[in-house]
């Protein structure tokens, strides 16, 4: 079921094009979306961020763009053929599809919802001198919750390990789940479902090619470390960094563009000597955190949650969860996947895939650490954040989109005050002189208040309203979109104005 606030968020996202549901004349696809004339600016500014963070900011890591079609082979290389699978089960009754995992991991957050609240009273209960760490290790009903949602956790990560689904299916009866939908606990078994969407390659049946459609970007990354490695002369440690379209046939995707069946990626690829990766592990952790932190979102909407059960890969995986409005989620991953993929690579194509140390004086496979975010996901975590009602000294209510002023899709916003007197081609000269470096908008219609409402819905940081003293005295007003103050400044004043706000590079200098 989605809150009120999450569905304000989806039409508000459709109503001022950012997001349409795909194909939606046909009624749409499921987990399918289309960016909009704002959303795909807004994108385009969120990637730009990532990439710049990533390739221009790192004399040691460059940009790669691989295809979406890969050779089949390099699916069972990397492990996706037989482990990229997602247990499923079904409930008989409302007849919908669960992912067991998720049912479980829901029933787990119902937990520490709890254990939250408890913590909540207390420290009202205490006041000042409450000792928050002292409270979870004493307070027996906390601690008896807590080890209630470490041993659910525990068996299944221990369950999905050994494939044992019937246990994970009897763990669902034993915590007594029922479906969401229909109430009912009347489950089917649990099942392994591949992700992979399969395609073909060529013109005649027989002689056409199985493939799949990339489920992850990284592996583009993989397959090309040699060639990046000798055509950019790179020496250990470097990083390859790509964005691009990933293709998952997720069970359930009811989330918007949380969770979606194509999407985008932002990964990077950090190829390392054996033996460093810890150190590594953690030098990207931080470094990611500070690259959300770095937006203003807030730091308490993020946090780090480390993985009980690793992937095929990896020998140790964090997430950066974000607090969505349907609570804390995964928004990037950080992983350090040893040497399994090159190694895996080396075996399957029978090549090397080896890199020649020249400290060392020795041959080797590097190991890697990966960061890797969903485009979508940041995405939505700006948005949901951004969307904001408030009610203002009239006593009326506007809509804003507090997103970041450096990620807004349109920078500025150019109102004559009234469609004569000279007013719109003084305001058309500003906007010929200032689009070479802004998005701008223009806009002569309505009464200035509705104008900036309308703004402030987009996300517009600026707006400059041209008067009648901008005739005697060429200065104009600039009003902000969160504080709604406005600024008389002289014209020429704007360029620099803009400049110093609405920098990524300041924003990049930052990090
Ligand atoms: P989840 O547990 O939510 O399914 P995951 O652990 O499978 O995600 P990864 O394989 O680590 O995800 O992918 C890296 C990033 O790609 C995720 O952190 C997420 O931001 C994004 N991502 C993964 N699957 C989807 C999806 N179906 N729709 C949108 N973004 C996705």
């Amino acid at each position: 079921m989605q809150s009120d606030s999450f569905k304000k968020i989806i039409s508000h996202a459709k109503e001022y094009g950012f997001i349409f549901p795909s194909s939606e004349i046909y009624e749409g696809l499921s987990a399918v979306y289309d960016y909009g004339q704002n959303g795909v600016a807004l994108k385009n500014n969120i990637r730009e961020y990532w990439w710049k963070s990533m390739v221009q900011l790192h004399e040691n890591i460059v940009g790669l763009d691989a295809a979406i079609f890969m050779h089949p082979t390099t699916w069972k290389a990397s492990g996706h053929v037989d482990a990229f699978n997602d247990p499923l089960i079904d409930n008989k009754d409302s007849k919908k599809r669960y992912r067991a995992d998720v049912l479980i991991e829901d029933y787990v957050a119902k937990i520490e919802a709890k254990i939250s609240k408890e913590v909540f009273k207390a420290s009202k209960r205490f006041g000042e001198s409450f000792n928050k760490e002292q409270f979870l290790s004493t307070d027996q009903r906390v601690a008896a919750l807590q080890s209630k949602a470490n041993n659910i956790l525990k068996r299944m990560a221990k369950s999905l390990e050994n494939e044992d689904l019937a246990d994970v299916k009897a763990l669902i009866e034993d915590l007594e789940i029922a479906c969401p939908e229909s109430g009912s606990r009347n489950w089917t078994d649990v099942k392994q479902f591949n992700l992979m969407f399969g395609t073909k390659l060529g013109a005649s049946a027989d002689t056409a090619m199985n493939l799949f459609l990339r489920p992850e970007t990284a592996q583009g990354i993989f397959v090309n470390f040699l060639n990046v490695q000798k055509s950019g002369r790179m020496r250990l440690p470097f990083g390859i960094a790509q964005t691009g379209k990933a293709f998952r046939n997720e069970i359930v995707a009811r989330q918007f563009i949380f969770r979606m069946r194509e999407f985008e990626q932002m990964e990077m690829q950090f190829f390392i000597p054996p033996g460093t990766q810890k150190e590594w592990y953690e030098y990207w952790k931080e470094k990611r955190l500070k690259w959300h932190y770095n937006l203003g979102l807030g730091v308490d909407n993020y946090r780090f949650h480390d993985h009980e059960k690793l992937a095929h890969y990896a020998d140790a995986a964090t997430d950066i969860e974000f607090q969505f409005p349907f609570g804390f989620k995964e928004l990037e991953g950080i992983h350090s996947r040893t040497n399994f993929d090159l190694s895996n690579h080396e075996k399957y194509a029978r090549k090397k895939l080896q890199y020649f140390d020249p400290v060392k004086n020795e041959n080797y496979v590097p190991y890697v650490v990966e960061t890797s975010i969903g485009l979508d996901r940041m995405f939505l975590a700006i948005f949901s954040k951004a969307l904001t009602e408030e009610t203002i000294q009239d006593g009326s209510k506007r809509t804003l989109l507090k997103i970041p002023p450096v990620l807004a899709p349109t920078k500025l916003a150019i109102f004559p005050l009234v469609k004569k007197d000279g007013l719109p081609e003084i305001a058309k000269r500003i906007v010929k002189d200032l689009k070479w470096d802004f998005t701008i908008a223009y806009d002569e219609k309505d009464a200035v208040g509705r104008r900036y409402r309308r703004q402030d819905a987009l996300g517009t940081p600026y707006c400059v309203t041209i008067d009648h003293q901008t005739l005697e005295d060429e200065t104009i007003t600039i009003r902000d979109r969160d504080s709604m103050t406005q600024d008389r400044v002289p014209i020429k004043s704007l360029t620099r104005f803009l400049q110093t706000k609405l920098s990524l590079s300041e924003l990049l200098k930052k990090l």
